[in-house]
């Protein structure tokens, strides 16, 4: 084993893997080899780890629930740390604050079970609160953005800081000027609001979701983002690509907007089914569909 491993081996003992497939830690269930996976508990260790690969310029990445992102077939080299385990989450009053790790939904089911409004309608998006402050999730109108206060991230060189929702610019699933930062958690407020009507808007979403996205099939969401005034699944279907297959990759039938792999797709599957979407699309309505997922390693 290499020397840098023995030392991330030493430091996080049953917290970490090698060579690790990233199939195994997202939704597309796709992905080559993870170099070195390590499972940080708190702050303390993320930061150990941060130190650690800026000391030795090592390729470093921060996974939450791998549900907005297409590892490639080759892996990804260096040090993925994955959030899973920093997962506390607290509610105060109309506040709740939560460790990047905390599952989204988790968030979105707490608050509403203590009658807090504003982000009910998120309800089931499958990502991480770290993972959803990077992306600004969000769903039928409410975004992570609304009811975010302030985050505490580590820079490259692992200094603590904490940001307010006002020192970052942010729009549609777009957040500028937090690149290379780690998110370490997330404080978030609400309105009070009627419990009843919290939980059935909540109920409601869930059940639209179930009706509308291939939740049986390994994808990660929506493949693109909604182009100015239309939606990235009309186009798509407008243009007669909905089941269209490359490989084991596949345009869902229920939802033109997702790509689902059908059991044994591999990532080059997926970008060339993205790429041929992308280009009949741009041919057919002239819209140029912008990725939403993340493409990390060789493509
Ligand atoms: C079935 C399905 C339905 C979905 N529906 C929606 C939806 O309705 N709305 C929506 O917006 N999205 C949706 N998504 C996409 C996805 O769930 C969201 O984008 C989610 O917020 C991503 O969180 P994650 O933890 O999975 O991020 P990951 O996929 O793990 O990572 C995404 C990006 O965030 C970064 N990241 C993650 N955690 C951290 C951290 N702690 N610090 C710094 N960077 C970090 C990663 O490096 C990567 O760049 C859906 C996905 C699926 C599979």
């Amino acid at each position: 084993m290499n020397d840098w491993k023995e030392r991330i081996k030493e430091r996080f003992k049953a917290n970490c893997r090698f060579d690790f497939p990233a199939k195994d830690i997202t939704t597309y269930r796709i992905g080559g080899p993870v170099d070195a996976l390590v499972y940080p508990e708190n702050r303390e260790d993320m930061k150990w780890l941060v130190k650690f690969v800026s000391a030795g310029k090592m390729p470093f990445f921060v996974l939450g629930s791998g549900s907005n992102v297409l590892v490639g077939d080759k892996g990804i080299r260096g040090v993925v740390a994955l959030t899973g385990k920093m997962d506390q989450l607290e509610v105060s009053g109309s506040a709740v604050k939560a460790m990047s790790g905390a599952k989204w939904d988790k968030l979105v089911q707490v608050s509403a079970e203590n009658g807090l409004t504003g982000l009910e309608k998120t309800s089931g998006i499958p990502g991480s609160v770290g993972g959803s402050v990077v992306m600004n999730a969000g769903a039928f109108g409410q975004e992570t953005f609304d009811r975010l206060v302030s985050f505490e991230a580590l820079d490259e060189k692992g200094n603590l800081l904490v940001l307010k929702k006002t020192d970052v610019k942010y729009s549609y699933r777009k957040v500028e000027g937090i690149r290379g930062l780690i998110i370490i958690s997330a404080a978030f407020e609400f309105e009070k609001g009627d419990k009843s009507a919290v939980l059935a808007a909540r109920k409601e979403a869930l059940k639209k979701r179930m009706e509308t996205q291939p939740l049986d099939s390994a994808s990660a969401g929506s493949v693109f983002k909604r182009p100015q005034g239309d939606y990235a699944s009309r186009l798509i279907d407008a243009c007669g690509l909905k089941g269209l297959t490359i490989g084991g990759a596949q345009v869902s039938a229920k939802h033109a907007g997702f790509i689902i792999n059908l059991g044994n797709a591999s990532a080059s599957d997926i970008y060339k089914l993205i790429r041929k979407v992308k280009t009949e699309v741009k041919i057919k309505t002239g819209v140029e569909l912008e990725l939403e997922q993340i493409l990390v390693g060789d493509f």
